[in-house]
């Protein structure tokens, strides 16, 4: 899944998982676990993820490719906020090519720069299953509580006005170009994303149908 943040790449990626019974792998996700863990890579990502700036490719394509070797995505996965720079797709590309596993799509989701500052302030997230609510579009049945788990929702510190102004920039920057990546190997979808959650759903599964034929 490629796409701004607050394109809603988490929250159909989430949809997909249960739909195609295939684990989502979220590098932002793993790395915030990782942080609250303080573990070695989690001290290391720190700085990047208060500043909104992009982990160094090394330290991601390392732990992508630990987290593609667990038995879970021996059937298939949903990359989200991954690869984020054209080196990280280059190193995506040759660990499946090693697996002889090529990638099958790549799932643009897009949306307008207003649009995302006005989803990422008013998004709210579980900190245990990491269950996604915007305040009015998708609002949990309790206020500040998952209606999975229980736990209180937080609002994400790289969710700030400013800090989300500076993470649209590096996305502009540094991961547009891996959808040119893509579109060149014939595999990307483009989905607006300003469309209700259900419709992007739908959309997706019927490009992702058109692309395989089978699924
Ligand atoms: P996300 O939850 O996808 O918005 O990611 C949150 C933060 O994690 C980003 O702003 C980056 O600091 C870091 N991050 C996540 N995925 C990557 C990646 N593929 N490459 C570099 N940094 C990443």
């Amino acid at each position: 899944m490629i796409g701004p943040p607050g394109a809603g790449k988490g929250t159909q990626a989430a949809f997909l998982t249960q739909r195609f019974s295939i684990p989502h792998i979220s590098t932002g996700d793993i790395l915030r676990a990782e942080r609250k863990r303080n573990t070695n890579l989690g001290r290391k990502a720190a700085s990047y993820l208060d500043k909104g700036e992009l982990v160094p490719d090394e330290l991601m394509v390392e732990m992508i490719e630990s987290r593609l070797g667990l038995d879970d995505a021996r059937t298939g996965f949903i990359l989200d906020g991954f690869p984020r720079t054209v080196p990280q797709a280059e190193a995506l590309d040759a660990m499946l090519a090693r697996l002889n596993r090529p990638l099958q799509a790549a799932i643009r989701l897009d949306l307008k720069d207003d649009d995302i500052v006005a989803r990422l302030v008013e998004r709210r997230v579980c900190p245990r299953c990491g269950r996604i609510y915007h305040l009015r579009n998708n609002p949990p049945s309790t206020d500040g509580i998952c209606d999975t788990d229980g736990t209180r929702l937080y609002h994400r510190d790289d969710d700030q006005e400013a800090t989300i102004r500076n993470r649209l920039k590096v996305y502009r920057t540094q991961t547009a170009p891996v959808i040119d990546y893509y579109d060149k190997q014939g595999l990307l979808i483009t989905i607006p994303a300003h469309l209700t959650i259900d419709e992007v759903q739908k959309r997706i599964v019927t490009a992702l149908r058109e692309e395989a034929g089978t699924l």
